[in-house]
């Protein structure tokens, strides 16, 4: 998504910090993508369903329609493979906001060796001002996931 559309989507809260955090990526150089800010019940529902049919196997719908429902939900990440193991989510309050690397033209969806840096100075600057980050989360890390 867009740098406006993500701030249109943003609580108002949160809105000033956000807009700082992205001022100061921009300005360190990195490249990003904000894949997602606010997010209904029924797209993390089908994102907890995608998560589950892929850990687990045992959900009888075949994968694509997945996919598709996802789509068309306004999820933005259809691709990846567990994006959230939780009902619950500062998405929905649009105080939460998902922040890939870039690399060349390839959206880093996953946390790796060869981008793990970049991650990391995501998160510094995120954190710097005043968000969480999901890859400092106990057990299971969100690495794109940033809230307030
Ligand atoms: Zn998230």
């Amino acid at each position: 998504m867009t740098r406006q559309q993500a701030l249109n989507e943003i609580e108002s809260s949160c809105k000033t910090q956000f807009e700082n955090a992205l001022n100061e990526l921009d300005k360190a150089g990195i490249i990003y993508f904000i894949s997602e800010v606010k997010r209904t019940l029924t797209t993390q529902l089908l994102y907890a369903l995608q998560g589950r049919l892929k850990i687990g196997n045992d959900i009888d719908m075949p994968f694509e329609t997945l996919r598709r429902l996802c789509k068309e939900n306004g999820a933005r990440e259809p691709g990846k493979d567990i994006i959230t193991k939780t009902l619950q989510s500062n998405h929905f309050s649009g105080k939460a906001i998902d922040i890939v690397p870039v690399i060349g033209s390839a959206i880093q969806w996953t946390y790796t060796d060869a981008n793990k840096n970049l991650f990391q100075s995501i998160a510094e600057i995120m954190k710097r001002n005043g968000f969480r980050w999901g890859g400092d989360w106990e057990g299971w890390k969100d690495y794109p996931h940033y809230e307030m």
